[in-house]
Order: C-alpha cells, then sequence, then structure tokens
C-alpha cells in the first residue's frame, strides 16, 4: 500500500505560480499524465504532466537529458504518443519521475531554467486518449446503483444475489472511447415501445449518461498468473474520469441474457488526465461493509484493503443545455463520492484475474455508475428521474428527462481536506448531437 512522502508534503510551492492557487486541480503534489500537442498543429503527440495551468512536455524532458536512472528511463517511454510503455515500467519507475518532477518543480529548483522551456500552458494543448486501451471492462460497483436500477428493470428482484459476493462487470468496447470534447450522434438502434408486441428502429429516446471513473491497469500480468488482492494495486496506473453513455431504451430490450451490447458502445468520454494512485494516497478511507451484508471472499479480501481501501473522491456531475451554455450557466445534477463504492480498485484487479485472465499496460476499468446512498447522489438520469417519470428542474426553468440533441455534460472530481493539498480531475465533457 502506498505510503506519504515528501511529494505529498501540503507545504511544497512550486515556481510554477498557477500550481499554487488554493483551487487548482493541479497543485506540485497532484502531477497527472496526459498525452497532448499544441491545438492546431500538427506535432505529435506525447505524454505530459500537469502543473497548475501548464503542462510539462515529457518529451521535451526526455530530449534535455534532465533526468537520469529510473526517472529518465521513466520520461523516455512517457515521450511516445501513448503512455503504455510508461504503464508497463511498473510503478518503481511511476514514482521515481514523480519524485523527480516534484523536486525539479519546487520552489529554489536548480533545474528551474532548463524546465521552464519545457512547459505548454493547458489552454493552447489538445488531448487525445492516453494509452492504446486493448480491453476495456465496465464494472458495477455501486450498490446503490444497482438497486436504483434494478429496481426499474426488474420490480420484483431489483438486486441479484450474486451482487454482495461478486463484482460484477461485463466487457465493453475500446474503440469508441475518446478523451474529453467528444461529440456524439444520438444511437439509433432497436426498442419495444411500451406496450408494443413488436420492436421498432429509431434514435433512442432516453439517452442517459453514467458517472465512473477509469482505472488504467499499468505493469500487467501474464495469462494464468492471478494476482494476488496484496499486490493487486502496484498493477494499477491511475484513475481517471469516465462518462458510460447509454441508451436506456435499447438497454432494457437487448440486455437479458447477456448484458449490455448496442446500448453502452457508441460511446465513451474519459478525462485527458491520469491522477495516479500515489497522488490519491491522503485521500485512502476504510473499505466497509454495512452491518449484516457478507464479508468478501479471502481472495477478495486484505488487511490493507479493509484499513485504505476505497477512496473519497468527490464527484460533481453538470448539465449544459444549449439555453444554459447561450446564458454561460450549468445545472449541477449530482454530487457524490467514490467511497460509497461497495467493492474497491484492488478488489477489481483481484477477481478480474482470479481465473487467469492477463491484464495489459493500458487496460481500463469503468467503475460502474456511482451513486450514493441518495437519490441527489444517483450517477444517472435514470435513476435522478425515476425512470423518467419525475423530470428534473433546472436554474433556467427548463426540464429534463433524459438528454436532448445539444446537451453537454461535464464530470468533474477531486480531493479535498486539511492537512492535505487538493487533488483535482479536471473535466471529462462530452455532447449529443442529432442522429
Ligand atoms: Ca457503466
Amino acid at each position: 500500500m502506498v505510503q506519504l512522502n515528501e511529494t505529498h508534503d501540503p507545504a511544497l510551492r512550486s515556481w510554477v505560480d498557477s500550481a499554487n492557487y488554493p483551487d487548482t486541480d493541479f497543485p506540485i503534489q497532484n502531477l497527472p499524465f496526459a498525452v497532448f500537442r499544441r491545438k492546431g498543429s500538427s506535432e505529435a503527440f506525447r505524454g505530459g504532466v500537469a502543473i497548475g495551468d501548464q503542462i510539462v512536455d515529457l518529451a521535451a524532458v526526455s530530449a534535455a537529458g534532465l533526468f537520469d536512472g529510473a526517472a529518465g528511463e521513466a520520461v523516455a517511454a512517457a515521450a511516445q504518443g501513448k503512455l503504455n510503455a510508461l504503464m508497463a515500467l511498473g510503478q518503481p519507475a511511476w514514482r521515481a519521475l514523480r519524485l523527480a518532477l516534484s523536486r525539479a518543480l519546487r520552489d529554489g529548483a536548480a533545474q528551474q531554467p532548463r524546465l521552464q522551456a519545457c512547459l505548454v500552458p493547458q489552454v493552447e494543448a489538445q488531448y487525445d486518449v492516453p494509452a492504446r486501451i486493448g480491453d476495456y471492462t465496465d464494472f458495477y460497483t455501486s450498490v446503490h446503483h444497482a438497486t436504483n436500477i434494478g429496481r426499474l428493470f426488474r420490480p420484483d428482484n431489483p438486486l441479484m444475489p450474486n451482487y454482495k459476493w461478486v463484482p460484477i462487470g461485463y466487457h465493453g468496447r475500446s474503440s469508441s472511447i475518446a478523451v474529453s470534447g467528444q461529440v456524439f450522434r444520438r444511437p439509433v438502434g432497436q426498442t419495444l415501445p411500451a406496450g408494443a408486441t413488436q420492436p421498432v428502429t429509431g434514435p433512442s429516446q432516453r439517452l442517459d449518461i453514467e458517472l465512473e471513473l477509469g482505472i488504467f491497469i499499468g505493469s500487467g500480468n501474464s495469462l494464468g498468473e492471478p494476482v494476488a488482492i496484496e499486490q493487486a494495486e502496484d498493477h494499477v496506473f491511475g484513475i481517471c474520469l469516465l462518462n458510460d453513455w447509454s441508451a436506456r431504451d435499447i438497454q432494457a430490450w437487448e440486455y437479458q441474457p447477456l448484458g449490455p451490447f448496442m446500448s453502452k458502445n457508441f460511446a465513451t468520454t474519459i478525462s485527458p488526465w491520469i491522477v495516479t494512485l500515489d497522488a490519491l494516497a491522503p485521500y485512502r478511507v476504510p473499505f466497509q461493509r454495512p452491518e449484516g451484508d457478507p464479508q468478501p471472499l479471502p481472495y477478495l479480501d486484505s488487511e490493507a484493503n479493509r484499513r485504505e481501501g476505497s477512496l473519497d473522491i468527490q464527484l460533481q456531475v453538470d448539465l449544459l443545455t444549449p439555453r444554459l451554455r447561450e446564458a454561460g450557466s450549468v445545472a449541477t445534477i449530482c454530487r457524490t463520492s467514490y467511497r460509497h463504492a461497495y467493492w474497491t480498485v484492488a478488489q477489481m484487479v483481484a477477481h478480474h484475474t482470479v481465473n487467469g485472465c492477463n491484464l495489459q499496460p493500458g487496460d481500463l476499468f469503468g467503475s460502474g455508475t456511482l451513486s450514493g446512498p441518495t437519490l441527489d447522489q444517483a450517477g444517472a438520469l435514470i435513476e435522478l428521474t425515476s425512470g423518467g417519470k419525475q423530470p428534473l428542474q433546472l436554474p433556467d426553468g427548463e426540464t429534463r428527462t433524459f438528454l436532448q440533441d445539444g446537451d453537454s455534460v461535464i464530470i468533474r472530481g477531486w480531493c479535498k481536506k486539511p492537512g492535505a493539498a487538493r487533488i483535482g480531475f479536471g473535466q471529462c465533457m462530452g455532447t449529443v448531437t442529432a442522429p
């Protein structure tokens, strides 16, 4: 498990002024990774680390030979157009690079003049999906979401009996995962209208969001070699924001017996920045089960997982309708925390590999919709509107049940508490257009 070290010291200040603003997502204690290039340029995408409102261009750092040893090897791997090579190097390399960057970005660092030449302002950047995502698995780790949505799909049998024993998931589609700013057409598909005996084809009328986190696998495991829960987090590179857009009417008709298919594979949006588990270390909280719930089976249980397996990541969903956009406003429709998840990151890795399944650098897990215990903490419109029966009242007088063409959704995430630096995730935005 992660220990706090000098890179977490809340008193650290950077010579990049904007990294010291109290509300910044990217103080010197964060140092998340993305791939980027200058907007409108034909430059190659390369790895970057956020610091305040700037990006440390890791290709430039590598070319300048600023770091040596393990940090030098890591920065050379991160100079590529995707982060898979850096991810494959493993946790000692990620830690060495984090420490080298932290020291070089501090007030008074001797490397300041040479590193300053490697900064690119974030306003000038465009981002790409940060890894070649070989496989994408979407989990279902919120018991509140599973219960709420189960009640809508199966009123007599909301929570399946396996839920409290198995970290449920399905294998998703990686080709349609795009970075924040994604614009996609409303999906067309097959649905069974209420009362009808035959399905129809047409644009989804119940297009929804799913507030999730994305978990990037770093170093993989060999086929046939399970990862024990004690080592599970060594295989995790970091966490981003994720919106698993979902067509509920298509889903309702198709989901039995094999689960979601066309209702989910048309678009998934992730934030450009991956926040490392190291950066999140101050925000670990105990993993606890409600009184009377079954305890996890031994391969899903460890002392460390019980003590600090959960993460207190604050999450917020904002809806931006065309009218709100014109008025320069947004409607916040959900606030919750990742701490309410029923299964932890370590349990997801241990479960995914218990049968010998091999994970590879750059694989992505979705956490599943992260609904909290109360209705205003629900991470999907289908829950927030009770299955579309109770429209959301937006501040400008508009209403919404499901998304309309032109709507954008913005997910934000951050960690904050006294005695630790604020760690932010930036944002994950996507927009639906007419089919
Ligand atoms: Ca999902």
